[in-house]
């Protein structure tokens, strides 16, 4: 279906539709919830010369558990709103934490995991939860499907793995025994872009932990000498918690430090990078004694 305007809109009804219309015109913007693209859009920034509609493409709605391999997955046009529902926060609470911070009660019914990916803004607040769970993206275009770990997805601000006819079709997460956990500071308690996040993935199958950091680098960053100290200072055998002396000697204090080092922040209008550099390590800290406790 096409509109007669100056931009050519259409609205696909299915999945191959989608990637067939891509395919024939790479160009083309995709539209999920508008809350990034038609911000863009209304400032100028961005002047495409034909959008397609994922509205109702139902193969990128909603999530489903993948029976063969108990991979959860969470399609491309999956909204901020869906992944506060009980069913699925109970499952991914640091997605649902996460989900809840984002803009506005509108903004979250409108607002997609798809969009978030694609933008790759170094803000957006579900590319660390994505990547402390290990996830995986799985991208769809008329050359057949490829899957993509979200830390190589992200390939530099507001840049991706995406080629032009690539559409994000979906996110599978592994099924494993976790407790999970998001923070994030901000300039205000609503409404507010990340200043810095931090996600943090106690993994009891694999007796690990993940820590990925948001809004302090490019992409979001993994702080690999503060997850093997946590790894070391948690008693597996008592399930994953922090050993008694943790507290005490000090650990908890160099895992903070560790995170805070990983970060690679910059200055600007939000913060200093002194700020985030400390508040990251702080928030990491947190996630990790409410998730050990
Ligand atoms: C007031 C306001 C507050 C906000 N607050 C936050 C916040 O707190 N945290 C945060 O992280 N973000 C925030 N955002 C940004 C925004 O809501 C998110 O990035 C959102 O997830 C974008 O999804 P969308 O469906 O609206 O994407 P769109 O705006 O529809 O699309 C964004 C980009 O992604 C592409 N795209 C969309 N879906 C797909 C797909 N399936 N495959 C490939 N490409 C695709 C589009 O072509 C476009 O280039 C805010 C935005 C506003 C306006």
């Amino acid at each position: 279906m096409s509109y007669d305007c100056a931009v050519s809109v259409r609205v696909p009804d299915s999945l191959e539709e989608l990637v067939t219309g891509l395919a024939a015109d790479p160009g083309c913007e995709l539209l999920a919830g508008g809350t990034d693209l038609m911000v863009e859009i209304n400032f100028g920034r961005r002047r495409p010369a034909s959008i397609m509609s994922l509205s109702r493409v139902t193969e990128l709605k909603g999530w489903s558990e993948d029976a063969a391999t108990g991979e959860l997955v969470l399609g491309g046009a999956l909204t901020y709103t869906e992944m506060l529902q009980p069913d699925l926060a109970g499952r991914l609470p640091a997605l649902a934490q996460a989900a809840r911070t984002v803009g506005s009660p509108q903004i979250r019914n409108a607002g997609t995991l798809g969009g978030n990916l694609a933008t790759a803004s170094p803000a957006g607040d579900t590319l660390p939860v994505l990547v402390a769970l290990d996830a995986v993206v799985v991208v769809e275009s008329a050359d057949g499907r490829r899957e993509v770990p979200v830390g190589d997805f992200v390939t530099g601000a507001k840049r991706t793995a995406l080629r032009p006819h690539d559409v994000v079709h979906s996110v599978r997460v592994p099924t494993r025994r976790t407790r999970q956990e998001f923070l994030k500071v901000g300039t205000r308690n609503a409404m507010v872009i990340a200043v810095c996040s931090a996600a943090v993935v106690v993994d009891l199958d694999s007796c690990s932990v993940r820590v990925a950091l948001g809004s302090v680098g490019p992409v979001p960053l993994r702080a690999h000498e503060a997850e093997e100290l946590a790894g070391e200072v948690l008693d597996w055998d008592a399930g994953g918690v922090l050993a008694g002396d943790a507290h005490r000697d000090g650990a908890l204090e160099r895992f903070a430090g560790l995170v805070s080092a990983a970060s690679r922040p910059i200055d600007d209008h939000r913060s200093t990078a002194a700020y985030r550099r400390h508040a990251v390590g702080v928030c990491a800290r947190r996630a990790l004694e409410r998730v050990a406790a």
